[in-house]
């Protein structure tokens, strides 16, 4: 397991999550195509073209034969070897929630948990690296992005702050909620050279790995990161225009007038139609994402649909919704604290959500864009619609994915592009490769 706060000085072997206890997966199928390159441990069964592995409370089951835990491993360290695993989730907890076949390299760790299947992968942090930078965008990304995207996952991963799944074994998990990582069906040429020319770079801040957050579109302003998630910040994380130097714009968002004004005149930001027309997104984008309109959208509910929504997010009773109150915007003009004012047995009751995340959470029957929205009632008393108009997708800390494409478009190198998400950090090679 990583360790936070140490800089490794020779490659580490990361355990990352494929299935875990949330999944609620009681079995699962592994196809080897070179059944040969594998050891099998339990060693009283042959590892075949294709083995199912089931479970039904504490215990594994391979053949009939019952077992505490089971694990595959690869038998030549450099050989190609890969093993797909039949299904697991892509977009957990997300409204593009999926099943997908992956194909991975490393070993593999099976485990039952409270009647389910724990899945780990072990594998090397550049062959995982190698998946996340074409996982997180499609293959076809210009070079500078997808070394971009790598210094920026390899350093997240080995600042390893945040360590969710710790307790089950696991660096990270497989999906949004650590880094997307969907093994190697899509890696390519151009992705995997990606990876060799940044092998063992890193952001450092103040002799720390930068613990660098990333997202899909600021919206045209990146957000601090205290204000999204408690606790101390490195100082490489500002709120800064998302443009280039010279079209830097100083715009206090934190004001609901100024944000309401700035959401419906956007600024010329690398993360805007004016560097990437949306239509051409699809392009880039990882295969799971929907396509739409991320720099500047809308959501429109009726006073049904929004009071059967919060209902059911917050587990309260309101008959009618009759406001939601921006409290605390930050400098994106991303909400961390919103109330719900609602009428309840003839009373008005307020509610005050107190996250970033939960309001994303709440305001969306999946999950919404960004917490960057303003919003609209008609004249009726109790409103009959509220419309949310918004800007960006994620929590816009750090480097924003749809900027750092524009900026690799314009022609910007990987290091520029760090550089202008991480102002302040400093990008430094911490392993090479190392010679057998
Ligand atoms: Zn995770
Ligand atoms: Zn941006």
């Amino acid at each position: 397991m990583l360790e936070r706060g140490t800089i490794p000085r020779q490659e580490p072997t990361i355990q990352v999550g494929l299935v875990l206890p949330e999944d609620h997966q009681t079995d699962l199928t592994l196809t080897f195509p070179h059944p040969e390159d594998y050891s099998l441990d339990p060693r009283d069964q042959s590892l075949t073209g294709s083995i199912t592995i089931s479970t039904d409370d504490e215990q594994l089951f391979l053949e009939d034969v019952a077992y505490p835990e089971i694990q595959i491993r690869h038998r030549v360290s450099n050989n190609n070897h890969l093993v797909t695993l039949d299904r697991v989730i892509a977009g957990r907890g997300f409204h593009w929630q999926k099943w997908i076949p992956v194909t991975v390299a490393g070993d593999l760790i099976v485990r039952p948990f409270n009647g389910s299947l724990i899945v780990i992968n072990r594998l090397s942090v550049e062959d995982y690296l190698m998946s996340v930078a074409t996982s997180e965008m499609g293959a076809d990304c210009p070079s500078a992005l997808i070394e971009a995207q790598t210094i920026v996952a390899r350093s997240w991963l080995l600042a390893a702050a945040e360590q969710k799944h710790a307790d089950l074994g696991m660096d990270v998990c497989n999906d949004d909620c650590c880094q997307r990582y969907q093994g190697s069906a899509h890696i390519t040429a151009h992705s995997r050279k990606g990876v060799e020319v940044t092998r063992g770079q890193v952001l450092l801040i103040d002799g720390e790995i930068c613990d660098a957050r990333y997202s899909k579109s600021c919206g045209g302003m990146t957000e601090s990161f205290t204000h999204i998630w408690p606790g101390t910040a490195q100082s490489c994380f500002q709120v800064f225009s998302d443009t280039p130097a010279e079209d830097r714009i100083i715009a206090d968002l934190t004001n609901d007038v100024r944000f309401e004004e700035w959401i419906a005149h956007p600024p010329k930001s690398f993360c805007s139609p004016s560097f990437i027309p949306e239509d051409q997104l699809g392009a880039y984008l990882g295969h799971v994402d929907e396509s739409g309109h991320y720099f500047r959208w809308k959501t429109t509910f009726s006073q049904d649909e929004l009071t059967n929504l919060i209902n059911a997010k917050l587990g309260i009773e309101a008959q009618t919704i009759l406001s939601l109150k921006p409290e605390n915007r930050g400098g994106s003009g991303r909400l961390n604290r919103l109330s719900i004012v609602y009428e309840s047995d003839h009373q008005i009751q307020t509610i005050t959500i107190n996250s970033e995340y939960e309001i994303r959470r709440v305001l969306h029957p999946g999950f919404l864009y960004s917490s960057a929205f303003i919003v609209e009632t008609d004249d009726q008393h109790p409103p009959s619609r509220f419309t949310l108009r918004g800007a960006g997708w994620g929590h816009g800390a750090g480097l924003c994915q749809i900027g750092a494409l524009g900026m690799a478009l314009a022609g910007y190198d990987a290091r520029s592009i760090v550089e202008h998400y991480y102002p302040g950090a400093e990008l430094t090679t911490i392993y090479t490769k190392e010679i057998l």
